[in-house]
């Protein structure tokens, strides 16, 4: 499994080293991890018929190369039903953004559509100076949070890791199902743990990945926020 690197070398050469959350979700869909759909519009009209193409309910985010954490700067907004709505979150987007960052790149706002809500978890990799890439686990919100409960291993991952560190994060019970609630689908998140740690091992450009949070359901889950880091 090789990836071409189109998009990081594209990156590269414009003197980036953060992929934007479109080139992110890109390189997932090469490696068969599932996201969100998604497209970049650069004005209102434009983001009001992508809304419409896509399907209400939709998503909106902030698009630029300088604003990773995007809800922090006002660069999100959830669950717009109607053309007004997504007018109306477009220009708060932009008004909120170019405030907080008068010197950002923005290439406007991504549309994507709103997934149902599902079990939170985090995956990532980050690379240890010693031991190089390490993969993480972990439920999300304030759980990673508040809580810290993770799981680390080092890449690559076989199977028995990718599914022994997601069975020893304390919430693990969450994502067994509890109270009624279906089971998370395991099997894809053990899965998307060692897509991310192939593609770790063999791509030495990539310095951390961030999905945060990927929404895990009964039978399968979903990255809904992807943040990828190049090496300088
Ligand atoms: P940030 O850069 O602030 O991390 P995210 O893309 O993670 O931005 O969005 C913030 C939150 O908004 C997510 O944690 C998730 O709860 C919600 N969200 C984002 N995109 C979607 C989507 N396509 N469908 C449903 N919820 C979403
Ligand atoms: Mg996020």
């Amino acid at each position: 499994m090789s990836i071409p690197s189109d998009i990081i070398s594209a990156a590269k050469r414009q003197g980036r080293t953060i992929l934007t959350e479109e080139e992110s979700k890109k390189l997932l869909r090469e490696l068969n991890i599932e996201t969100t759909q998604l497209s970049v519009a650069s004005s209102k009209e434009e983001a009001v018929a992508e809304s419409s193409k896509i399907g209400f309910p939709v998503v909106l985010k902030i698009a630029s190369p300088d604003i990773t954490h995007k809800s922090d700067a006002g660069g999100v907004k959830v669950n717009l039903n109607s053309a007004e709505e997504v007018a109306q979150a477009y220009e708060d987007i932009m008004e909120s953004c170019k405030k907080q960052f008068p010197a950002a790149r923005i290439d406007g706002v991504s549309v994507q559509n709103m997934v149902q809500p599902g079990i939170e978890v985090i995956i990532g990799m980050t690379k240890d100076s010693q031991f190089g890439p390490v993969i993480m686990f972990g439920l999300g919100g304030v759980w990673v949070e508040v809580l810290k409960d993770v799981s680390f291993r080092i890449a690559p991952l076989t199977e028995s890791d990718a599914a022994k560190m997601i069975k020893e994060i304390k919430g693990f019970s969450l994502l067994k199902g509890y109270r009624g609630t279906p089971p998370a689908d395991i099997a894809v998140l053990e899965d998307m743990l060692m897509k991310i740690s192939r593609y770790a091992a063999e791509t030495p450009d990539i310095k951390e990945i961030d999905l945060n949070p990927v929404f895990a359901y009964s039978d399968h889950a979903v990255a809904v926020d992807a943040r990828v880091i190049l090496e300088n």
